[in-house]
């Protein structure tokens, strides 16, 4: 038989410098039979040159190459989907949920979409698949620098011959994976870290991190489906908001990181929040996107400094900006669920298996993933 064949495309996203697979993980998959095509200058921008990948025995190609000859093109984002052909296997972060319309037009040219932001993240067997959770986090590491470097003081208590400065007090808001890391990360800085996060199960793993929660009055626990937060009422978040406003005043540095799959992400720091904080503050807006985020006035993408001195950035894609790690998360997360997938060397499609039944978008022609075929089916 022969066998599959995989192409891992540069992405074309703006910023976007990962790519689905390093040459490590070239040399696992042909080790386990599967063969790589690489388009020229993949992984460049992650700092894994074109002859690595020759070295570890892919095909480095052109993107028209590539395209015409993989039977799964691989990816970390949406490869442009007019260069796929009909029938082709995309795999990547797709977010079929915020785009259910492209999953339903790669369904009509029998196009299977596999996205590994569906995988169900409590079964242990698909833990080594998760690349939400391993480039969130990367994210949540990478937002504290990001802080550290905007916030024009110390984080550590320093006590030195030219005086004493007080530790910087961090705020982290949404105590998933992100931020825990960030969590982690800001107290290896020496910060004061208090968190908060609606799913009352996140404090007990934020007191073990060294941080103090934040327990709110207003908002009744927030638990739903699948480890992820229920979406709250536009009443219940801005009773949260009104309640965390105070608690951000207080803070020199604010973390947000709270999302909902598939829905604009929770509003929780107002513009009015925003105008109360002291100047010199920094606020890092992880859920920063074109849908809006966690901050009323973040733009994705953007850094802003407001009248009364706060920076606000819009941190929309930070793994990005550490593409070299990122990139070798991912690629073993995308390896993981290809070898998942794969049975008699070719890709096997089996809705009756957990993994798949989350992750495979598209087909046989038909949006078969149950939330995107929903939400489909809520907007026709
Ligand atoms: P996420 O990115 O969807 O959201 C980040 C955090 O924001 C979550 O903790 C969520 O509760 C919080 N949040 C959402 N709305 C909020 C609001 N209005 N106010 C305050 N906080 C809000 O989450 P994630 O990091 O992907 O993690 C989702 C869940 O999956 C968590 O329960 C995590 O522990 C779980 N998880 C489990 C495993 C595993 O068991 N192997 C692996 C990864 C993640």
């Amino acid at each position: 038989m022969t066998p599959v064949q995989v192409g891992v495309v540069k992405e074309t996203a703006a910023g976007e410098r990962r790519v689905a697979l390093t040459p490590d993980a070239v040399s696992r998959l042909r080790n386990a039979g599967v063969e790589v095509m690489v388009e020229s200058g993949a992984g460049a921008s992650a700092w894994f040159p074109d002859e690595d990948y020759a070295q570890a025995g892919a095909a480095v190609v052109d993107r028209d190459a590539l395209y015409a000859l993989a039977d799964a093109v691989l990816g970390v984002g949406q490869p442009p989907p007019e260069r796929l052909r009909d029938g082709q296997t995309v795999i990547g972060l797709l977010a079929p949920l915020l785009n259910p319309t492209l999953m339903a037009e790669l369904a009509r040219r029998d196009i299977t979409a596999i996205s590994l932001d569906g995988l169900p993240r409590t079964l242990t067997r698909a833990q080594g698949m998760d690349a939400l959770s391993s480039q969130s986090n990367i994210a949540g590491y990478k937002a504290v620098l990001v802080a550290a470097n905007a916030f024009e003081r110390f984080f550590p208590l320093l006590i030195t011959a030219a005086g004493t400065s007080k530790p910087a007090s961090v705020l982290v808001l949404g105590a998933g994976v992100a931020g825990l890391q960030a969590i982690g990360t800001a107290r290896r800085l020496g910060a004061v870290v208090r968190a908060y996060d609606v799913r009352p199960q996140s404090k007990g793993e934020v007191e073990s991190l060294g941080a103090q929660f934040i327990e709110l009055t207003s908002v009744e626990a927030g638990a739903g489906e699948g480890g992820y937060a229920r979406v709250l009422s536009a009443e219940e978040q801005a009773a949260q908001a009104a309640e965390l406003a105070e608690h951000i005043a207080k803070h020199d540095v604010v973390i947000t990181t709270a999302q909902v799959p598939g829905r604009r992400p929770p509003l929780m720091v107002t513009a009015g929040t925003v105008k109360s904080m002291r100047a010199g503050s920094v606020i890092v807006d992880m859920a920063a996107s074109d849908l809006g985020g966690n901050v009323e006035i973040s733009q994705p993408g953007e850094t802003i400094v407001t009248n009364n001195g706060v920076t606000v950035i819009g941190a929309d894609n930070l793994p990005a900006e550490m593409p070299t790690s990122a990139s070798s998360a991912y690629a073993r997360n995308i390896s993981a669920l290809l070898l998942h997938l794969l049975a008699g060397g070719a890709v096997r499609i089996d809705l009756d298996d957990e993994i798949q039944r989350g992750v495979v978008i598209t087909y046989g022609g038909s949006v078969v993933q149950e939330a995107t075929a929903k939400l489909l089916e809520a907007t026709s």
